[in-house]
Order: structure tokens, then C-alpha cells, then sequence
């Protein structure tokens, strides 16, 4: 039996034995899942000898739950994160047009899981485009909950597109073309301040030279705009000396020991510096849309998503959901395949939020012998010359070995 970890005045608070949530996922969940476990359990163990475990719970969501006559995500399954905290979760299934609205976006609505925390760093030996793919090392806090992605839009042709059309031509004189679906983008001085927040802390405490704020504020004034505008304001209101804004600073000037720079990039020109010159990023903060296509292009520059990890946070309740950036990959369930390394190293986050450093670093540096002895899944065998194609399985054994 594990025990629960609390959640005081922003801090977790970690006992020797938690009582941590995993999602097993449909697709190949059922393949990752269990091996991720098996590599933090090992980390775990060798790390700190029995002092330290893991409780593990599963929470039934997607295919596992309906299989036990449970709905896709059964209330239960909510109230029990919360009860638990943390969740590591594999991917689940979101049919394409129409069916259910995507249950990830679902958990992270409800559980206001603001915060998309995509790590992006290279591992030696995984087969990239890059010519210097060492120089990429960026954290991306996405916002999570507003956006377009908020999920207030419309058919060009229902009642309520009609209604806002009207709406908008007799109250605001805009003309909206008669077959245009009507999508609306909100993003507010609150989601945008606390998610800015948590990446200036995540900067502080772990000593990163600089926050980016990248948006799209030179077109879309009042809500891009005003994320970089809410983001400056946030740090001078609540971080004052700890940060140093790029305009302040004289050119040529070099980075003020611990004081983090706090700058902002246009989103199309930050697609082209993250490619040209990676060194100048740190941790990067953007709203939802922005979010969702730098950390995909980001974690291709460092060989693709099957090495993403991410986690969805909610820095004020607490609570936080570890998962695969990727997706089912449904063709690959269940044949023992596909590549465990997002899951596992989205399983390092969390051992690192946990504050158990050892067990983090631990995997880290199993992964990266892993990878370097050429022991690889099929996604990255076939990319390198001279490997050997190891199932998913397998992949974490030797992952397991050479925590030595
Ligand atoms: P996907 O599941 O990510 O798979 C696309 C391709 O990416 C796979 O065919 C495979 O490429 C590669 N891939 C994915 N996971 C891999 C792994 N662990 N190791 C190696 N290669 C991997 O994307 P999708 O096919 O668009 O989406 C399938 C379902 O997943 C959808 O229902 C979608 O909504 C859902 N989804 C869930 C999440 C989530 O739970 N957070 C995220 C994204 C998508 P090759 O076949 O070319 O080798």
C-alpha cells in the first residue's frame, strides 16, 4: 500500500512510498505502458535500494474502461486522479470525424491541467536532420486550455453560425462571408499570467538562462498580443530583479548571472531561429495552437516524437498527468514494437517532480547507453546503420541492464 502525496502551499509533498496513477492507453498502450513501469520501477530500486517505491494504481480510461462496461472516462477515473495526483498515462484513441471529442483534451479541460511541459533535448546516436542537434535543449510550456483550442466554434451552416454572423454585422458592423464556419479564440490575462509563471519558475529552479515568449501578436493584436503583453507583466509583478527583459539589456551585454532574460519572438521566425540557432532557447512559453506545432517541428529536429516525452500540469492544484506525446499508433498495437521512450522518459519527468534526481538521471543515462549501443526499436533501427531492431520489450530489459 502507497502513500497519498499531498499538495501545500505549491509544493509537493512526497512520501517514500506514493501512490501514483498510471492510464494504460488503448492502441499500443498496451505495449508501452508496461515496460515504462518496469524501467521506473528498476530506477527506482537501484536508485535508493527499497527505501523508495513506487505504488502503482491503474485508472481506467478508453478501451480498458469500456471493456468493463465503464464509459470512455468514467467519473471514477477523474476523482481518482485527483485523489492520486499523479498520472502516467498512455495515449488514447480519438476517431476521426465526429464519435467523441478527444478524451486527452477532455482530462485536460477538466482537470484544468494548464500547462503542456514538452522537454525537448537530442540523445546521442538517434538519427536527426540536424548538423549540431546537441545545441537543442528547450523546455516548451504550451498553454493548454484556451486558444482555439477551446472548442467554441461552429458549422458554417448551423443555426448558431447564422446567429453570430447577424450578431456581428447588426451590432459590429463586420461582415462575415455567408458559408464560413465561425471559430472564436479567447485567451485571457489569467490563463495566460499563471501558465508564464510556471515557466519563469521552471527557469529559476533549474537555473535556465531565458524565457521566450513566442506569439503571434503582430497579427492577432488582442489575443497574441496581449499574451506577450500579460507575460512581461506577470514577471515585472511578480519576479522583479529575478528577471531581466532582452530590450534592457545593452547589446553585446553577456547574461547577468542569476537573473533569467525574459524575451519574445514572432511564431514564424521562431520556426526559423530554433532551427538556425537552437543555443539562443531555453524554455519557451506560447499559447495552444503555437504550442502544439513548435513541440512537434522541435522534437523532429532531435529524431521525432517516438522520443518526446511531455506532461500536462496544473502548477496551483497540484495535479499532473505524465504521458506519450505521441498517439496509439494503432497499426503497431499489440505486436510488441513500437518505441517505449516517450512514455519512459515522460516517466523521468515525473520521477524528477518527485524530486527523486537520482532515479531520473539514472534512466537518462541507461537511455542514452541504450541508444548509443545501437539496441534500438524498429522506428529508430531503421534509421541507423549497424543496428539492432529489438522489440519494445526488450528495449527496456536492455534499458534495465545498463542501469548497472
Ligand atoms: P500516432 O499514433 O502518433 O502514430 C503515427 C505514426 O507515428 C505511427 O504510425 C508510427 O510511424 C509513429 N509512432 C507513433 N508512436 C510511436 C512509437 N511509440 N514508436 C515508434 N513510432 C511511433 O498518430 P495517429 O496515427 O495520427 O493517431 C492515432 C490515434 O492516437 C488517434 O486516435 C489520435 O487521436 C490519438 N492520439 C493520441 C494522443 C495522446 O493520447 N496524447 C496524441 C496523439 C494522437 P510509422 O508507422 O511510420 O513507423
Amino acid at each position: 500500500m502507497g502513500e497519498l502525496i499531498l499538495f501545500h502551499n505549491n509544493r509537493w509533498l512526497v512520501p517514500d512510498n506514493p501512490e501514483i496513477g498510471f492510464i494504460v492507453g488503448d492502441g499500443t498502450g498496451i505495449d508501452i505502458t508496461p515496460v515504462a513501469i518496469k524501467v521506473l520501477d528498476a530506477a527506482v530500486r537501484t536508485a535508493y535500494a527499497g527505501k523508495r517505491t513506487i505504488a502503482w494504481t491503474e485508472i481506467l480510461a478508453g478501451e480498458r474502461a469500456v471493456q468493463q462496461g465503464k464509459e470512455l472516462l468514467p467519473p471514477e477515473s477523474l476523482d481518482e486522479i485527483k485523489r492520486l495526483r499523479l498520472v502516467l498515462k498512455g495515449p488514447l484513441e480519438t476517431p476521426v470525424g465526429g464519435g467523441h471529442r478527444s478524451l486527452n483534451v477532455t482530462l485536460r479541460q477538466q482537470l484544468d491541467l494548464f500547462a503542456c511541459v514538452r522537454p525537448v533535448r537530442y540523445f546521442p546516436g538517434v538519427p536527426n536532420p540536424m548538423k549540431k542537434p546537441e545545441n537543442v535543449d528547450v523546455i516548451i510550456f504550451r498553454e493548454n486550455t484556451e486558444d482555439v483550442y477551446a472548442g467554441i466554434e461552429w458549422p458554417h451552416h448551423s443555426a448558431q453560425s447564422q446567429k453570430l454572423r447577424e450578431f456581428l454585422k447588426r451590432e459590429l458592423n463586420v461582415h462575415v462571408r455567408d458559408d464560413a464556419g465561425i471559430g472564436i479564440k479567447p485567451m485571457s490575462s489569467t490563463g495566460t499570467k499563471r501558465l508564464v509563471k510556471a515557466a519563469i519558475q521552471y527557469a529559476l529552479k533549474h537555473r535556465r538562462a531565458s524565457v521566450t515568449l513566442v506569439h503571434k501578436g503582430n497579427i492577432m493584436k488582442y489575443t497574441e498580443g496581449a499574451f506577450k503583453d500579460w507575460g512581461y507583466q506577470v514577471a515585472k509583478e511578480e519576479f522583479g530583479e529575478q528577471v531581466i527583459f532582452e530590450s534592457d539589456l545593452p547589446p553585446g551585454r553577456p547574461w547577468p548571472a542569476n537573473r533569467i532574460i525574459l524575451k519574445d519572438r514572432i511564431a514564424d521566425s521562431m520556426f526559423q531561429q530554433i532551427l538556425l540557432r537552437p543555443e539562443e532557447y531555453d524554455v519557451i512559453a506560447t499559447p495552444n495552437l503555437n504550442g502544439d506545432y513548435l513541440s512537434d517541428a522541435v522534437a523532429a529536429q532531435v529524431g521525432g516524437i517516438g522520443m518526446a516525452p511531455g506532461a500536462n500540469i496544473n502548477y496551483e492544484t497540484g495535479l499532473a498527468v505524465f504521458e506519450a506525446t505521441h498517439g496509439t499508433a494503432p497499426k503497431h498495437a499489440g505486436q510488441d514494437k513500437v518505441n517505449p521512450g516517450s512514455l519512459i522518459l515522460s516517466g523521468v519527468m515525473m520521477l524528477e517532480l518527485l524530486g527523486w534526481k537520482e532515479a531520473a538521471e539514472l534512466v537518462l543515462k541507461a537511455l542514452t547507453t541504450t541508444i548509443q549501443q545501437k539496441t534500438v526499436t524498429y522506428d529508430l533501427a531503421r534509421q541507423m546503420e549497424g543496428a539492432k531492431e529489438v522489440k519494445c520489450s526488450e528495449f527496456g530489459v536492455r534499458v534495465i541492464e545498463n542501469m548497472g
